[in-house]
């Protein structure tokens, strides 16, 4: 996105949302008439002030009724004199925003209900990838708008909350437990209606569905754990062998023999995971005695030492 969408997303977020002359002249002025005729913007108070098209200054604007009784308007520049301004140069329009998310929305059948006109919305039930979910808006900064949105969300951790911007998207991410989208990153205008990038939204609940099962990540280190663990008594019963075979080849021929340690190929079927899950342990920096257990068995006389150690640490 980007451009007039993203530039009304962004107004979205002030109070008021409200676009003057200065917009409908500008890069935006198309955009605003297209949601103008689509009833998405509502007239708001005519601008009481003017700034002087010639030379930039800040008039005040003077009703007068001309012969006829019509009343004209005149820009009163304290540097050009008065300059008639139509009246149509003072419109104003605010977005509105039932009408707007309704729009957003529409595709889902939704019923627009404001918990709080000026900037929080429950918009309804919205289903996603097959994941049916409660969907609410928030907008702006007011305080006491942003407090009750807060304290509402914090028991709905299931929800979807919508915000115009990114920007607002991080705040409220640290506010309220559910997923939050912004607008900015989902919506796009396709000729005279939003489109809303489903796939997206799939993808940000698949993410969250993904976090909230904690166990999966608790198996997966406690499976590591328990691999840590079978091979380690794996390499302390090699050592224990070949101590045993060193000593006793020692006291037959004069010289101790080294046992032949397993291969990791071996090592991991015995203890029944993948090479590399067994590659995995033998680096894991939480288990160094592994790595120790697994060079000392290269070492017939290390292999020898160990077991005095051993002997004298159980006895
Ligand atoms: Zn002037």
């Amino acid at each position: 996105m980007g451009g007039p969408l993203q530039q009304v997303l962004w107004r979205w977020e002030l109070d008021p949302p409200r676009f003057d002359q200065y917009d409908l002249n500008a890069s935006l002025g198309g955009f605003l008439r297209e949601l103008e005729a689509a009833g998405l913007l509502l007239p708001a108070p005519p601008a009481g002030s003017w700034d002087c098209t010639d030379c930039g200054s800040h008039c005040r604007l003077v009703y007068l009724d001309d012969a006829r009784g019509i009343s004209r308007v005149y820009a009163a520049c304290s540097r050009c004199g008065p300059v008639a301004v139509e009246s149509r140069q003072l419109d104003r329009f605010e977005i509105d925003t039932a009408a707007l998310l309704t729009a957003i929305f529409e595709a889902h059948r939704v019923s627009v209900e404001p918990i709080d006109p000026q900037g929080f919305w429950k918009i309804g039930r919205v289903t996603w990838a097959g994941q049916s979910r409660e969907v609410w808006f928030v907008r702006g900064s007011d305080s006491d708008v942003n407090a009750k949105a807060e304290s509402l969300l914090a028991t709905h951790r299931r929800a979807c909350l919508f915000t115009p911007t990114r920007d607002a998207a991080q705040t409220w991410e640290r506010r309220v437990p559910c997923i939050v989208v912004a607008l900015e990153d989902v919506l796009d205008w396709i000729g005279a209606g939003f489109h809303l990038d489903e796939d997206v939204i799939a993808a940000r609940l698949d993410d969250s569905e993904a976090s909230i099962e904690k166990p999966k990540r608790g198996r997966k280190r406690g499976s590591r754990a328990a691999a840590i663990e079978a091979l380690r008594q794996e390499l302390n019963a090699h050592i224990i062998a070949a101590a045993d075979h060193a000593f006793a080849t020692s006291e037959r021929t004069g010289t101790p023999e080294l046992l032949p340690k397993p291969t990791q190929a071996e090592l991991a079927e015995r203890i029944g995971v993948s090479p590399p899950t067994l590659g995995r342990c033998l680096t894991d920096k939480a288990a160094p005695e592994l790595r120790i257990l697994w060079e000392a068995a290269d070492d017939v006389y290390e292999v020898m030492k160990w077991r005095k150690l051993a002997t004298r640490g159980s006895g």
